[in-house]
């Protein structure tokens, strides 16, 4: 099956693929942006960051001198936060031990912060044409049902099964259009619930589209157990219109973004118990807003109580200079209702 089908496929990616920001370049450096900003988000989200981010930090040199506050800044509202922080410590070590050389070979790319096998695989196929098949979710999805793959796919073992397949298939055709064109058709037509097998060019391969048991694949575990949490931020805000704000320093979901002072609790609290927990005095509680968030193994209960106090509280900001911090995207809409 291999080479007509890996020909077929290029042949179809020709004629189908999507004008994108970066597939006009070959240029390491803004292929890796690409790749870690597309990582966990959808591509016409994903664009507007992208041009952003470059506009910003059109090279190394300038990525790796900024600040954590500016890059957060620029990130917000992508979710990840340790995506951009492994970027800017992977700028740094391009910087210093790559005199500023972007690096395009898989073993190097392998060997830096945030860079798995995914990343290197994509960035060594595109810019240096070397034999590295990617194996991304869409991938495993269309190859697992095209040969009835019983694997569950979050599995290490499972990701290297796959690579050794795509391998056999990447052989004799080029490397980055033949890794472009098998995550494009996955995402295009072997889509999660709304394949389309009738425009399919390989359905008459397909052994689960013949099975009639596209359903069951790609195979995976059991469902994951979805943590509660509760937050309690305690905002103040004082008669000449300041609060309080916290950097996120702790491990975990947001480290290094920006938020009001936290209680958080092993469930939900009413106004009158937050206010037995408080440290400060206030003068009344003005409003309470809640809101939930869901991350791919929490589901946050955020709960906002808005305090009147006095303005003898240390380390006030300006309400209105919230808009300069890097704030979580639930933190982020609140303020935009606040200011
Ligand atoms: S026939 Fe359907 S299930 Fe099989 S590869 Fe094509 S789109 Fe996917």
């Amino acid at each position: 099956m291999s080479e007509s089908f890996s020909n077929k496929l290029i042949n179809w990616y020709n004629q189908n693929k999507r004008d994108l920001p970066w597939r006009k370049t070959k240029n390491p450096y803004m292929v890796w942006v690409s790749e870690i900003i597309l990582q966990q988000t959808r591509i016409e989200f994903g664009i507007k960051y992208y041009e952003r981010f470059l506009k910003k930090y059109p090279d190394i040199n300038k990525l790796a001198n900024t600040s954590d506050l500016d890059l957060m800044k620029i990130w917000e509202g992508l979710g990840y936060y340790s995506r951009a922080i492994n970027m800017l410590k992977t700028a740094k070590i391009i910087l210093n031990d790559y005199n500023g050389m972007f690096p395009s070979k898989y073993e190097q790319l392998i060997q830096l912060p945030g860079i798995g096998d995914y990343t290197a695989s994509a960035v060594s196929s595109i810019c240096n044409n070397e034999l590295q098949p990617v194996v991304d979710g869409n991938v495993l999805r269309f190859l697992s049902r095209m040969n009835k793959i019983d694997l569950p796919i979050e599995s290490i073992k499972t990701k290297k099964y796959f690579k050794k397949l795509a391998f056999e298939l990447i052989k004799d055709v080029n490397p980055g259009d033949f890794n472009q064109a098998l995550m494009d058709y996955g995402s295009m037509i072997c889509k999660p619930k709304k394949y389309v097998c009738s425009s399919c060019l390989f359905s008459s391969d397909c052994k689960a589209y013949n099975s009639n048991s596209i359903e069951n694949y790609p195979v995976k575990k059991k469902k994951i157990l979805i943590k509660n949490r509760y937050l309690n931020y305690v905002v103040v805000v004082t008669d000449d219109n300041k609060t309080q704000i916290n950097k996120r320093n702790s491990e975990g979901i947001w480290k290094n973004l920006y938020e009001f002072p936290l209680i958080e609790t092993k469930q939900s609290l009413s106004a009158h118990q937050i206010i037995e927990e408080l440290e400060i005095d206030f003068v009344e509680l003005l409003s309470v807003k809640k809101v939930n968030h869901k991350l791919s193994h929490q589901l946050l209960h955020i709960t906002f109580f808005i305090f009147r106090v006095d303005n003898k509280l240390d380390n006030l900001v300006d309400i209105k200079s919230l808009i300069n911090y890097p704030f979580p995207k639930p933190i982020n809409k609140f303020i935009s209702e606040l200011v």
